[in-house]
């Protein structure tokens, strides 16, 4: 056990590594261990919707632990370098070199050079080859581990899918296997679901985990409550998993299919037994797309029913733009109407149709028209560029969508602040835009510059452009092989961490690390060829590549695929889960 005490005194934020947080876990007794570790700041890894649902569900493994770390802040990693003091768990101030798995919780591609700094500071080798049978078992899990190829070298094995039947199935076999060696328990969990061993698995491919009926799964109602401030400091319930909508961009809509909805009574029951076991006085009701779940507005009813008075704040993270999503706002603001989010990813109908957005301008308007009524005052409206197929006339778009935004706004309203955020489209794995080419530095200048003209003089409009440098670097490493682990390493080596906070970001030493290896980032950023065997094929998702350059060819000639709660697409889910598209509350009765 690491001493720690006599250091908090001295550090920012001291509270983020007591771990003694309501509803943290801490067992005397057990069988086998693993630290879950956010790479991450404690605000940031404490606000993971994954990192509650699994705290809970595996610590329910009898004589398995689970515990949790996070990364350092700058003042408490110099003291652990200073002082060297290995990187230890919260709950038990435990090295992490003395547990039998260490897991990586990985969500975005710039943390990467996090979970090396973690590793080292926990004094394990950070290259799986030279590591032995005295240090844990490293893995990963996350939605970054759809392509395993960047991290393979750092890491043992990979969750990949949905973790809270795998993990605890894991746990099990780490607790009655505990005295066998490292390979012994590689070769035990090696044929579930969603396990993928590099070592191992040479060949073929391997499934994602999928959980068949949510409603089956454990609740996770005893949720950690911080002492401090976190990014989003309340409670959480997911009330479905999966989105039908089918944007051709978004990742996540391919890899979390099926849409699998909780039923209403067991969401009910899991936001009251969360709400009671935390304190919370408000719960997000998360959801890729929540107001597409069928029994939103009977939920909220009942909410309203059941709590009363006391009635708890709702947040809904995503709503579709109609107006019906501005009737379940309403219904949820309790006074104060901060930002409505419209993401209408693409300024022109034409590029909507491109990506498979499925909403229109008029929906668009009269969402927003509507918002404005109900007493909204701030949109938030935001657009990506570079996607496939695009000209700069959708570009002008967007400009000439927000204009007719302000003019239908403006009759209700003489206060209206319409903020335009635009990111860089990053061609994602396992979408069909898997093959296409992302923006090189010289097209997003001349883009930026565009929209910085269009709209110079577009009134009520402040205009936010997401960075250059982080979008090109978050390309090259979604869409990396092995050669790419290479360079995570290497800009590790050189000072690279906290990648994705503007503050620490060091472009320049990746661009030098590049080019000491011989990396040409035209080769990660530019267009692939369908033949080619693309890195994270090695994930079986369950969509098939048919699907995929089906979705493709139906983008060049602007076709729609319907949503298929209406009509199934026949994207290959169903070859491997028969009932996909069952799995709505009408039908789970
Ligand atoms: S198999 Fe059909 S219903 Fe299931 S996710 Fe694919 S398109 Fe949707």
């Amino acid at each position: 056990m690491v001493n720690i005490k006599n250091h908090l005194l001295s550090v920012e934020r001291p509270a983020q590594y007591l771990g003694n947080e309501l509803n943290s876990v801490h067992k005397d007794k057990f069988k086998a261990r693993m630290c879950l570790v956010f790479p991450d700041l404690y605000e940031i890894g404490m606000s993971s919707v994954g990192l509650r649902i699994l705290y809970n569900i595996i610590n329910r493994v009898e004589d398995f632990s689970l515990e949790r770390a996070f990364c350092p802040m700058e003042d408490m990693e110099q003291l652990l370098r200073e002082e060297d003091i290995p990187m230890f768990s919260l709950e038990s101030k435990t090295p992490l070199f003395e547990f039998d798995i260490v897991g990586f919780s990985l969500s975005y591609e710039l943390s990467y050079t996090n979970v090396l700094n973690v590793l080292e500071l926990a004094k394990i080798p950070i290259l799986r080859e030279d590591r032995d049978e005295s240090h844990p078992l490293v893995m990963a899990g996350g939605t970054c581990t759809m392509n395993p190829a960047p991290m393979q070298d750092f890491l043992d094995f990979f969750v990949i899918g949905d973790g809270e039947d795998v993990m605890p199935e894991i746990a099990r076999i780490f607790v009655e296997n505990s005295s066998k060696s490292k390979l012994e328990k590689l070769e035990l969990i090696k044929d579930i679901d969603g396990v993928y061993i590099p070592s191992l698995h040479k060949e073929g491919r391997v499934k994602k985990a999928v959980v068949e009926d949510l409603n089956k799964t454990e609740f996770y109602s005893e949720q950690l409550v911080p002492y401090i401030d976190i990014v989003h400091d309340r409670a959480v319930a997911e009330i479905q998993r999966g989105c039908t909508r089918g944007c051709r961009f978004c990742q996540a809509g391919i890899i979390y299919r099926p849409v699998r909805e909780r039923t209403l009574e067991n969401n009910l029951k899991l936001i009251e037994e969360t709400m009671n076991s935390t304190g919370y006085s408000e719960i997000s009701l998360s959801s890729l797309s929540s107001s597409d779940y069928t029994k939103i507005g009977e939920l909220l009813e009942k909410l309203q029913e059941r709590f009363g008075d006391d009635f708890i704040g709702v947040s809904l993270p995503s709503l579709r733009m109609n107006p019906q999503s501005v009737k379940v706002a309403e219904s949820i603001q309790s006074g104060r109407k901060t930002g409505f989010t419209f993401a209408p990813e693409a300024g022109s109908q034409r590029l909507r149709d491109v990506i498979n957005k499925g909403v229109n301008e008029e929906e668009i308007i009269e969402t927003a028209e509507a918002a404005i009524v109900a007493g909204w005052q701030n949109l938030k409206f935001y657009f990506m560029i570079g996607l496939p197929f695009e000209t700069d006339e959708d570009i002008k778009g967007m400009r000439d969508l927000v204009v007719k935004v302000v003019n239908a706004c403006r009759k209700h309203t003489k206060r209206l602040n319409i903020t335009v955020s635009v990111s860089n489209f990053v061609p994602k794995p396992h979408t069909p835009f898997q093959w296409e080419a992302q923006m090189d530095f010289d097209e997003m200048r001349r883009k930026h510059a565009l929209l910085r003209e269009i709209f110079q003089k577009t009134k009520y409009t402040t205009l936010k452009i997401h960075d250059m440098k982080t979008s090109y670097l978050e390309g090259i490493i979604s869409r990396g092989d092995e050669k790419i682990g290479k360079l995570i390493k290497l800009a590790y080596e050189n000072g690279a961490k906290f990648d994705g906070w503007k503050k620490h970001f060091k472009f320049d030493v990746w661009m030098r690390c590049m080019e000491e290896l011989g990396i040409d980032p035209k080769e990660y950023l530019g267009q692939r060829s369908f033949d080619d065997k693309l890195p994270w094929e090695v994930v079986d998702v369950g969509v098939t590549k048919e699907f995929f350059l089906r979705e493709l060819e139906k983008a060049e000639i602007e076709a729609l695929t319907p949503d298929c709660r209406e009509t199934c697409a026949g994207c290959g889910m169903k070859t491997r889960i028969a009932k996909c598209g069952d799995f709505v509350s009408d039908k789970l009765k």
